[in-house]
């Protein structure tokens, strides 16, 4: 059975490794058997040395994933490094929160671009590859703002429903080329992301009240729902999202 999940000889791409969900799947993926570029914006030095620590081949690219070329930057890092792309996490994201009726069109466009653009950017240069070989595994993390509005953070929101659809709209073109396309979508999670709602009383509290496993996420748990979708257990699984939530969607 643990076959089924093991990922020795399989070669990661991990953008946002350094911190929070990025760094849990990553140490997730590097104890299943993977190695793994890890893509930063400043650094994942710590990461880094988990998974070599692990025993796993690991190297580091420092690069703002909105820069013209980045996402060629980083597939031709990958390749030069392990010859193939077998999986991809897009997890690299920002939020910024403002009321809609002030929100800036500079919050607008910075969201969309990280969140949704170079997500499906990365991705068509990463399938280059796949495609070649007939085989990839495509992880986008989602969110709950996928399916909800969420409050004052419209563009997120927009941003990660259109990584639902992306996610969709690329299983149906690839299944046929053994791309497996799915997406994760975390429910409220103790990373820098949501320190500033951890750090409100009021919201925190409406936020836990409604969560029925009664606390937030961590990277950790996040883990195993990487490894299912990276491995081979989940190859007749393509175009959903998995929503890894404490029971958020069910309440
Ligand atoms: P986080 O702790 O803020 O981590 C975000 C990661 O993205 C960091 O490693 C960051 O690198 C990297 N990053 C940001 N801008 C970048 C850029 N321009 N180029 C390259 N890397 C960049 O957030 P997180 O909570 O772990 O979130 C990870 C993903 O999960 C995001 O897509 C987020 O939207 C999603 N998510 C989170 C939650 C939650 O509750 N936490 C819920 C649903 C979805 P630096 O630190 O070096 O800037």
């Amino acid at each position: 059975m643990s076959d089924l999940f093991d990922l020795t000889g399989k070669t990661a791409i991990v953008t946002g490794a350094s911190t929070g969900l990025g760094k849990g799947m990553t140490l997730g993926l590097a104890e299943a058997g993977a190695d793994i570029l890890l893509v930063d914006h400043v650094s994942s030095d710590e990461t880094l040395k988990e998974v070599k620590a692990l025993g796993r081949k690991a190297e580091q690219l420092i690069i703002d994933l909105t820069m013209k070329d980045a996402v060629q930057a980083v597939v031709s890092k990958a390749l030069e490094t392990f010859n193939k792309i077998d999986i991809l996490i897009n997890n690299a994201g920002i939020i910024r929160r403002t009321p809609a009726i002030e929100f800036s069109e500079k919050d607008w466009d910075d969201v969309m671009n990280l969140n949704s653009r170079v997500v499906f950017f990365l991705t068509q240069a990463a399938a280059r590859d796949m495609m070649k070989r007939k085989y990839g595994k495509v992880i986008n993390i989602a969110s709950l703002l996928s399916f909800q509005g969420g409050i004052i953070v419209p563009s997120y929101s927009a941003s990660k429903g259109a990584v639902m659809q992306i996610t969709k709209a690329l299983a149906n073109e690839w299944a046929k080329f053994g791309i497996n396309v799915n997406a994760i979508a975390p429910g409220y999670m103790a990373t820098n992301n949501t320190k500033a709602l951890r750090e409100d009383p009021v919201r925190s509290k409406a936020i836990l009240d409604r969560i029925p496993a009664e606390r937030w996420g961590t990277p950790d748990d996040i883990k195993g729902a990487a490894v299912f979708l990276a491995s081979r257990a989940s190859d007749y699984i393509t175009g959903h999202v998995l929503a890894v939530d404490g029971g958020w969607l069910a309440r």
